[in-house]
């Protein structure tokens, strides 16, 4: 890819949209059009068709979505339908309707089904039935993904679709309502430990298993797969380990200083038994993520304490 070239990052303020632009700009790429949410609303696809004409980027990143941890996506199903399928086909419509030179979409692991092989191989697409939990938001993930390889048979378009395990970092949601666990947790046990608490609540049974990756991780995969991967088959990125819920909830308290008693609340659910990508696919094409979860998490806690706590 020319440095020059305009790349369009829809969802620039989220986890995952931040973190491709600090990627991008590390990298050199300097033509990279924002807009907030206040100048486009990408669910208009009036005003994103126009954005597109007016900027003709060369490449687009759909990372923007409604995003939520296993809470939000079970109490908001037409939320999480809704604005996500209004959001991505009036990205990639208008980005096939403005002749982009490549688009990348951003998947999801949860759109694998609840009882898929693990590790999660990409052939596991549509084989089963999903977690009821986050079903909206894997219909939708399913229907980009869909979206995006009928315009490459339909059109010989150059859309990729990538599927990113569990994700954490910098610009993280910790609103404990609508967050993932990594976050949540990161933010009760740093509450716990200023309250000088006795006890930390941990959803569910400490039992469920997720992989994590850093989110800067992530945006080097999604580089990487812009300039080497033009397959319309999905592709997965993950760490190519997972953990349990309870080993996690551990080793955050254990970063943050929090030395209370787990407690669980067995009225949250589990959501899915086991989330763990096969990476295979990926690491054959010489990819490899870099960031250890412990490292990883101490340095989502430091941007936390700086950022958000108050
Ligand atoms: P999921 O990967 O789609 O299930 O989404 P989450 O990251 O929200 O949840 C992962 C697992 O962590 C589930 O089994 C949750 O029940 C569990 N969990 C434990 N404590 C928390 C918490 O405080 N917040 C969230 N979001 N999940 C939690």
């Amino acid at each position: 890819m020319d440095k020059s070239e305009k790349i369009f990052v829809a969802g620039h303020h989220g986890l995952v949209g931040s973190a491709l632009v600090r990627r991008l700009e590390q990298e050199g790429f300097h033509n990279l059009p924002k807009r907030d949410r206040s100048q486009l609303d990408l669910a208009d696809e009036r005003a994103v068709h126009n954005f597109f004409g007016e900027e003709k980027p060369a490449i687009v990143i759909v990372a923007a979505a409604r995003v939520g941890g296993i809470k939000a996506n079970n109490d908001y199903p037409v939320e999480f339908l809704l604005d996500n399928l209004r959001i991505q086909n009036s990205v990639i419509y208008a980005a096939h309707k403005a002749g982009v030179r490549k688009l990348l979409f951003m998947g999801s692991s949860c759109i694998y089904p609840k009882f898929a092989p693990q590790p999660i191989p990409e052939t596991a697409l549509l084989n089963g039935p999903l977690e009821p939990t986050n079903e909206a938001y894997a219909i939708a993930k399913i229907a980009g993904i869909k979206l995006c390889q009928a315009f490459s048979r339909e059109y010989g378009a150059n859309f990729i679709s990538v599927m990113p395990t569990n994700l954490y970092g910098p610009n993280d949601n910790f609103d404990l309502e609508t967050s993932h666990v990594l976050a949540a947790l990161l933010r009760k046990a740093h509450e716990a430990k200023s309250r000088k608490a006795r006890e930390l609540v941990v959803w569910g049974s400490g039992k469920p298993r997720r992989e994590f990756l850093h989110v800067t991780d992530l945006a080097s995969a999604c580089l990487f797969l812009l300039e080497k991967y033009d397959s319309p088959e999905i592709i997965n990125i993950g760490w190519g380990e997972d953990i349990s819920i309870r080993e996690l909830a551990e080793l955050i308290c254990d970063v943050v200083g929090f030395d209370g008693e787990l407690v669980w609340d067995a009225t949250k659910p589990d959501g899915t038994p086991r989330k763990l990508l096969d990476t295979t696919k990926l690491r054959a094409l010489g990819w490899q993520p870099t960031i250890p979860l412990r490292q990883g998490v101490a340095q989502t806690y430091d941007w936390f304490l700086k950022n958000v706590a108050g």
